[in-house]
């Protein structure tokens, strides 16, 4: 079964400040969409990329690509994103090609995660699993609480992961929960939570701390020194 990853690149970045769309946003010189496809390109799993870019930036998002990309593979789409996130991946699903039977939607902001990473998610899935997405256990303690901001619950910690992308899927499953005969269908955070509504099976591989989400200055700072020390190079 060929994989397919749609990467999902056409956020504004509004909260990082940069006076550009994230995936444009310089890190260590270069673009972070730049980086991300260097750790997608570096997966010889992943036969087919999907990039979602902001509409007004393909052209752009397109030399980037090229610049990265050595030899003939993997094959690339780039597609205009929509207006929130599951718009964009809603984009990317329309980008797949009749061979691809695994489908991994990564967020560009997850710029630095490796290699490993997609290879362990897509492993997962060819083990049997319809759905896989990476997490971590959270060092915090998270607490639920009201719009007043009062405590509700605070869950115990043992069973919290923080979750991360790429999240894999069999492809019907993710075309499912993003058809608009899911009732569960439209704003998300991220693709599995469609599946659990509607009952669906989502199972958690262990994730990587280099796959952080880059959303704020001091995020852009994290990963600029973790780029910088070689022992965490991807
Ligand atoms: O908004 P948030 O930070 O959760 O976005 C997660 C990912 O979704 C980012 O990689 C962003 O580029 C992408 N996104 C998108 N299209 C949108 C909004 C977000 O591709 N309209």
């Amino acid at each position: 079964m060929n994989v397919a990853l749609i990467l999902v690149a056409a956020g504004s970045g509004e909260r990082l400040g940069a006076g550009m769309p994230k995936a444009f946003a310089p890190l260590c010189g270069e673009p972070l969409l730049a980086h991300a496809l260097r750790g997608i390109f570096g997966c010889a799993g992943v036969s087919h990329v999907i990039i979602v870019a902001p509409g007004a930036h393909l052209d752009e998002c397109r030399e980037v690509a090229a610049r990265v990309l050595a030899g003939g593979r993997p094959l690339v789409d780039i597609v205009a994103g929509g207006a929130d996130r599951c718009a964009s991946v809603e984009a990317g699903l329309s980008a797949l090609r009749q061979d691809d039977g695994i489908v991994l939607v990564h967020d560009v902001a997850r710029c630095l995660a490796p290699a490993e990473l997609f290879e362990r998610v897509i492993s997962a899935v060819r083990a049997g699993s319809p759905a896989v997405v990476p997490g971590l256990p959270v060092t915090d303690t998270v607490k639920v609480v009201d719009a007043a901001g009062l405590v509700l619950a605070t869950p115990d910690r043992d069973s919290l992961r923080g979750i991360q992308t790429p999240q894999g899927f069999l492809r019907e499953v993710l075309q499912q929960a993003h058809s608009p005969a899911n009732p569960a269908a439209g704003s998300a955070t991220d693709d599995a939570v469609l599946v659990e509504r509607t009952g669906g099976h989502v199972q958690v591989v262990t994730g990587d701390d280099r796959a952080l989400k880059i959303t704020s200055p001091l995020d852009l700072a994290l990963a600029a020194a973790l780029l910088q020390d070689g022992s965490y190079a991807g």
